[in-house]
């Protein structure tokens, strides 16, 4: 069995000085495929010290060559493209065609960003116009410095990919946590490291759980900024730790984000938009679509379009190419889910499609994807992320009311509208407070984007230039002409 005894620090691999260990599991197999590390505080200390000597050389390197090693970056990615796809549908339970949809967005990120840091060379030192009071002021990018990144499990290679990669464009040096729960996928990026000769110590990448290397990463006053994609529960943690020696912080966190179709809708169009945002990766999404506004005219068509679809689904072994669908990512993840499933048995949630309908594969940690009309608003099930392939309907009669329950939620990270005139689902869509508005389309993310929540989805943007700028301090220099 594998064992995932060494962190890499300095550009080496260093055994774990914890003592610690916990499984790794297959979860379609049911099977622990590895053992990881839980870490320990002092490799922490020596990861942040390897970043912490090799910040000064890396952003002196400037833009052009640092770009130069991301796109290094997303070449080594391709060659691997192929093992790395079978690696997350091992460790992840994720089907075939979703982790390879996986890998290209983690491969386009880091070819965006390569672009961005040789970019970032000719907006440095550019002049504020202040001739008339006889001034000169000269804008610079400088990097943020060293930066922790936390990733959740349920999309690895991603998440690491939109911290990592802006991160190094601007010249941060970096100390990258993946879950403990998926951490064989992001191992890669380390060995991509050595592959590539990224000077030693600007990734170090260290295993390991909350306790042993999360926490005390977050509390490290070394560390200048953390940038951390997880539960509100742990992204709060991460604040509060921050906020000892006044250390930045951006939090990606959960989400509960409704899908609007509109009274001039087609339903059996919307079924389709309505599937893929919610039953993706099983639900494992932070911007699923799991609250369903539907205009009471095309309840009924939408409901019987999505049971149909449902139903096609084929839930199965996640390496064959036949399976739509495949287990929830652990075992911990489906009792979370189970438990809402229960809460709903005990609220008389009216079911279209639940757990009695299918027979699942006999192994695997699979839930059946489960449809519910008709809830309220006030239901545990409509106000709560619960991270699994559970829909909730909710019917409305007005657009207003329509906006006006999409916005009534802590979180605000996606949305969707749909709409048979485009224009109509983008003036409703300029009404939602989220910071990603899908109009009549499945859940399109681009590099060159932005990515991140209102309200209780966090605090910040990745991608696009304001994932940058996240890892930039902005920096005048000011004096008489
Ligand atoms: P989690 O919060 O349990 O863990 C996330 C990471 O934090 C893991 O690497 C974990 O080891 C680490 N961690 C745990 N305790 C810590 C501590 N005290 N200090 C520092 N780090 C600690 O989340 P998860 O279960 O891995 O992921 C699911 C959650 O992530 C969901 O709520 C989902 O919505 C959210 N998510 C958000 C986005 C987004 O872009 N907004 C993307 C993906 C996932």
């Amino acid at each position: 069995m594998q064992r995932l005894d060494h962190h890499y620090i300095d550009g080496r691999w260093v055994a774990s000085r914890g003592t610690r260990w916990l499984p790794v599991f297959n979860p379609f197999r049911e099977q622990v495929i590895a053992e990881v590390t839980a870490g320990d505080p002092a490799d922490v200390d020596d990861a942040v010290a390897a970043a912490r000597r090799a910040l000064p050389a890396w952003q002196a390197l400037g833009g052009a060559e640092r770009g130069q090693y991301l796109d290094a970056f997303a070449d080594a990615l391709t060659r691997r493209r192929e093992a790395l796809i079978r690696l997350s549908c091992t460790n992840n339970g994720k089907v075939l065609a979703e982790a390879g949809i996986d890998l290209d967005d983690a491969i386009a990120c880091y070819r965006y960003y390569a672009g961005q840091a040789q970019a970032l060379d000719a907006r440095q030192g550019q002049s504020v116009a202040l001739e008339m009071q006889g001034v000169e002021a000269r804008c610079y990018f400088d990097p943020a410095g060293v930066v922790g990144l936390i990733t959740p499990w349920n999309f690895p290679l991603v998440t690491s990919a939109w911290k990592l990669a802006p991160a190094l464009a601007a010249g941060c040096t970096a100390v990258l946590k993946p879950s403990e729960v998926t951490p064989l996928p992001e191992q890669a990026l380390a060995e991509i490291a050595t592959e590539i000769g990224l000077p030693a110590g600007v990734l170090n990448l260290l295993h390991g759980d909350g306790e042993g290397i999360g926490a005390p990463l977050t509390a490290h006053r070394d560390v200048d900024k953390v940038s951390f994609t997880g539960s509100n529960r742990v992204g709060e943690a991460v604040m509060r730790a921050a906020s000892e020696g006044s250390r930045g912080v951006s939090l990606e966190l959960g989400g509960k984000s409704p899908i609007v179709v509109l009274d001039d809708a087609d339903p059996e169009q919307a079924a389709d938009w309505i599937m893929a945002g919610i039953y993706f990766n099983a639900g494992q999404i932070c911007s699923a679509t799991s609250r369903l506004i539907v205009d009471t005219g095309l309840a009924d068509a939408v409901y019987a379009a999505l049971a149909s679809r449902i139903d096609a689904l084929r839930l199965g072994d996640p390496l064959d190419e036949a399976s739509d669908m495949g287990p929830l990512t652990s075992e911990r993840q489906r009792e979370a889910v189970k438990a809402y499933l229960a809460i709903a048995e005990q609220e008389g949630l009216s079911a279209v499609r639940d757990g009695g309908d299918r027979r699942l594969p006999e192994q695997g940690y699979f839930l059946a994807p489960t449809l519910y009309r008709d809830v309220p608003a006030t239901s545990r099930l409509w106000q709560e992320e619960i991270f699994g392939p559970v829909l909730c309907g909710h019917s409305v009669t007005t657009e207003a009311e329509a906006i006006e329950l999409a916005n009534a939620s802590d979180f605000g990270l996606a949305a969707t509208v749909i709409s048979g005139d485009p224009d109509h689902a983008k003036r409703v869509g300029r009404q939602l407070r989220a910071g990603s508005i899908w109009y009549n389309s499945e859940q399109l993310v681009l590099p060159q984007t932005g990515w991140g929540g209102f309200k209780r989805s966090g605090i910040g943007r990745e991608l696009g230039p304001w994932g940058l700028s996240a890892y930039l301090e902005v920096k005048h220099i000011v004096g008489p002409l």
